[in-house]
């Protein structure tokens, strides 16, 4: 018997009344909120320690993009008011102490499970419970909640000979706790996303050789990062109410530094156009991209906005070859927009090559290094920073059956069908934290989650108050939801590039674009359903 009174052998299953997969921030809201409705919670976590994408994500460099007074819980004021954040976007090592201040201030760690990873989750009809098994003993609730996270199953491409590869090898998601030091090494990084692009200026400085091997180039605004003013902090928390309100007017439930423009770049003259992008680029952040209202929305003024940090990148890199490879030619803000402090500066530096791999892709990992067009590139250690099978990598590695046995691998077969991005048809009393149909990935996470975890906590209390015992979408309300999310998406620009929004990046997954546009539409749908008798969700 462990301690928490689970049977590791399996024998004895652990009760609940719901269990939670996920000690992320959705899993230890939604823990701390059920708790205070009288629900018996488990929380079930794979990581020794709270924190989910915070846990594992310790690349040199990582940082949140979103402001650090907007990237917190909201819940309780008085957390709010206590907790200082130290700079205008915190890093990785401030986020994880959040989290563990977070999750000792409410006592959350007593009904987390850590070190607890989920190996097959089944429905029972006869019961109407869930069985989660996992490799240290089996959990029965009768609801399931998955805050499992968006980006939580690192993607490592195959390439033959990688396990020949003498040196050690890292992926981003997955770095090692003690921390890597590349001094006096060669380093390569496979890879030039949001997370490379943190990493790649930040392990340039360390190491004594940076090799980037890159296979599509990618936009980048400056973040602008600074100590945060203490008057900021303090205006911040003496109007936390109004501005948290505002956030969820926004359709990426973030307030920008500079107010969203109304207007149509295409229509701009050229001066006014360069002017406020201009002002946008040297404010830093998201806002840059809420110039104009059509930059989502119009090729044409998309085109300019990208034709402006295509003239910022050949200002940047001294060497026009290596600027050219380093210039984007697709739509901009098709992929999830990078920010960074100083990644195209760092192409200057004379121990940092660039290696594109878009025409000729890596060969093979030898062991002594990256071999590409029959050259082999010599590293003594090699970065992944190859991103995620996003949105569904984990939830489908968990092997979910759910009525009368149907597998949600099956059901998702060709991309994933959900209510709402709340629920999934055939999968009664299963609720997903930002699933696949929500803003999720488009918007601030921590708001996104809060209404996704206080939605579901209505719901439950209502299910209690009403004596049901089940609730699932029914397959037309889900029809509409998958059909709904298409057409949003196919509004925007956003299909017109290969991107993990689109399960692109990994070999063989459907193409679909899984989050939804657009947050406070969404938010007053959900609203309306659960006022509606949660119409489109069958009660039983
Ligand atoms: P990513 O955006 O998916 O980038 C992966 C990179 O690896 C891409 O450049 C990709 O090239 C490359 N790649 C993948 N397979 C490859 C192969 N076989 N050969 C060569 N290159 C290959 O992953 P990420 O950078 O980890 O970011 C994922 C998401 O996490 C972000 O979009 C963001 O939402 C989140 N994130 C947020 C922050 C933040 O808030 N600060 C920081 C990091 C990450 P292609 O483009 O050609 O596929």
């Amino acid at each position: 018997m462990s301690s928490d009174g689970v049977d590791l052998n399996g024998a004895e299953p652990s009760v609940h009344d719901v269990v939670v997969v996920g000690a992320g921030f959705a899993g230890m809201y939604m823990l701390h909120k059920l708790r205070g409705l009288g629900f018996d919670v488990a929380v079930v976590e794979r990581a020794s320690g709270v924190g989910g994408t915070w846990y594992w994500n310790r690349y040199p460099g990582a940082r949140c993009d979103v402001e650090s007074m907007q990237y917190s819980y909201s819940f309780d004021p008085e957390l709010e008011q206590e907790w200082e954040w130290s700079e205008r976007y915190s890093g990785q090592p401030e986020i994880l102490r959040y989290a563990n201040h977070v999750a000792d201030r409410y006592d959350l760690r007593r009904d987390i499970r850590f070190e607890t990873t989920v190996t097959q989750v089944d429905w029972d009809d006869a019961d109407n419970q869930w069985r989660l098994q996992t490799d240290r003993g089996t959990y029965l609730a009768r609801f399931m909640v998955m805050a499992t996270g968006c980006l939580s199953t690192a993607n490592v491409p195959h390439f033959d000979g990688a396990e020949t590869f003498e040196g050690p090898t890292y992926h981003t998601g997955r770095w090692p706790h003690e921390g890597v030091d590349f001094s006096g090494l060669s380093v390569g990084v496979i890879g030039t996303g949001s997370s490379a692009i943190q990493a790649i200026p930040v392990i340039a400085d360390e190491c004594l050789e940076l090799t980037v091997f890159q296979r599509t180039p990618n936009y980048s605004v400056p973040a602008r990062n600074e100590p945060l003013d203490a008057s900021d902090q303090a205006d911040w928390k003496a109007n936390y109410r109004e501005r948290r309100a505002r956030m969820l007017t926004q359709q990426a439930a973030m307030v920008q530094r500079l107010p969203d423009g109304e207007d149509l770049a295409k229509e701009a003259s050229a001066t006014e156009f360069d002017e406020r992008m201009q002002e946008r680029w040297d404010v830093g952040g998201f806002t840059f991209y809420r110039a104009y209202s059509d930059i989502g929305l119009d090729a044409e003024s998309n085109g300019r906005v990208a034709e402006f940090v295509r003239g910022k990148i050949a200002g940047i890199v001294d060497d026009p070859e290596t600027a050219a490879k380093l210039t984007p030619h697709n739509t901009i803000a098709c992929k999830r927009p990078c920010l960074d402090t100083n990644y195209y500066e760092t192409f200057n530096l004379s121990h940092v090559h660039l290696v594109d791999v878009s025409e000729t892709p890596i060969d093979r990992i030898s062991a002594a290094g990256v071999v590409v067009d029959g050259q082999e590139y010599p590293v003594d250690a090699l970065v992944y920073a190859t991103g995620f099978d996003a949105m569904t990598g984990t939830l489908l590695r968990m092997n979910v059956t759910g009525r009368e046995g149907a597998r949600l691998a099956d059901h998702w077969d060709a991309g994933p069908r959900t209510y709402l991005g709340l629920g999934v048809a055939g999968f009664p009393n299963m609720f997903t934290v930002s699933g696949p149909g929500s803003p999720s990935v488009l918007t601030n996470m921590i708001p996104s989650i809060e209404q996704h975890v206080d939605w579901i906590a209505r719901c439950l209390v209502d299910l209690r108050e009403r004596g049901a015992a089940t609730i699932e979408p029914e397959a037309d309300a889900e029809a509409y939801w998958v059909d709904y999310v298409n057409a949003v998406a196919n509004l925007t620009l956003f299909p017109t590039c290969n991107s993990w929004y689109l399960g692109a990046n990994i070999p063989g997954k459907t193409r679909v674009f899984m989050p939804l546009p657009g947050f406070p539409p969404y938010v007053e749908i959900c609203e309306d359903v659960a006022s509606d008798n949660y119409r489109g969700f069958a009660l039983a």
